[in-house]
């Protein structure tokens, strides 16, 4: 029997893990894999219990520098990719409940919106970029304006093919003035795709979540995997790094895009802005309002 031992490596150790490698591409990394981490599914729950508590310090010290008149100013975009069923809702959930609503905002994604479709393809992003001290999760992004275009040919290539640049520039914009761009690729199987599918048909509280459409893409397996790793490929760089996390296991994805999340929050190297208040005399104010309250 073997032993679970839960995360093998720290934040910084599993996001250089899961990092999109060019040679192994997409394709190279098994969907039912648990980089990093030897152990089951209970001690997956547990290894996201003992990281909810640092992430959303993380987050709070951001917020912190944000209202300090000479903190940093930074904030962060996740942007969640992947097939259908992959488990982005999923991981945008666990998120929210890691950091709670004052601190994280999401945003999904879906087919544009007359007044969307009739502004550049960034104006609705633009829109939902983060205040300083923010975490903004973008559960589908810009890319579906190149995966979903290329697919559902949406538009010729001569629309798609030069969004690969103006994305990158527009990333780039973002990390030159504070905000971080983490992106995160979820690879499902077949099998665990066509499982996830199947409960959406057969189970009437999941009913709700079918589409045939997400068939039908089904179907396109191969050509989505290519759209997958052109995006990877073209659109991955040190300052706006792509990662490939294996989500066969919920539970897996879930914890490691949290982790990816705090080495980046980590990497930003911020401390708590020290107290700009006369602390004994704040002491001394609770006292005398205990006084007070207590003779009214
Ligand atoms: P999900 O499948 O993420 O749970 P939906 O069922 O609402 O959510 O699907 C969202 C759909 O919107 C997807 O099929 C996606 O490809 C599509 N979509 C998102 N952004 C765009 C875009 N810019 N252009 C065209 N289609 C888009």
């Amino acid at each position: 029997m073997t032993e679970s031992t839960g995360p093998l490596t720290d934040p910084a150790g599993l996001a250089a893990a899961l990092r999109f490698d060019p040679e192994s591409g997409f394709a190279g990394v098994d969907p039912h894999s648990t980089p990093g981490f030897d152990g089951k599914k209970s001690d997956g729950r547990s290894a996201q219990d003992a990281d909810a508590p640092l992430i959303r310090s993380a987050q709070e010290c951001l917020h912190a520098n944000a209202l300090a008149p000479d903190g940093a100013r930074r904030a962060l975009v996740l942007v969640l990719q992947g097939r259908d069923a992959a488990g982005k809702g999923g991981v945008v959930r666990h998120l929210s409940g890691t950091v709670g609503p004052h601190g994280l905002q999401t945003t999904a994604f879906g087919v544009p919106t007359d007044e969307e479709a009739s502004h550049h393809f960034l104006w609705r992003v633009q829109r939902r970029i983060p205040p300083w001290g923010r975490i903004a999760v973008f559960d589908r992004s810009h890319y579906e304006d190149i995966l979903a275009v290329r697919m559902h040919e949406l538009a010729p290539r001569s629309v798609w093919e030069p969004r690969y640049e103006t994305i990158t520039e527009f990333e780039e914009g973002l990390v030159l003035n504070g905000i971080d761009v983490v992106k995160i690729m979820l690879t499902v199987s077949q099998d665990e795709q066509a499982e996830r599918l199947r409960e959406r048909i057969v189970i009437p509280e999941k009913a709700w979540k079918h589409s045939a459409s997400d068939l039908e893409d089904r179907l396109r397996w191969h050509e989505y995997s290519e759209a997958f790793e052109d995006v990877l490929h073209r659109t991955d760089s040190d300052s706006a790094p792509w990662y490939v996390v294996p989500s066969d296991r919920k539970w897996y994805a879930r914890w490691a895009v949290g982790r990816i999340l705090l080495h980046h929050l980590e990497a930003m190297d911020l401390a708590f802005p020290p107290a700009d208040f006369d602390r004994d005399a704040a002491l001394a104010a609770l006292e005398d309002s205990a006084r007070t309250i207590a003779a009214d």
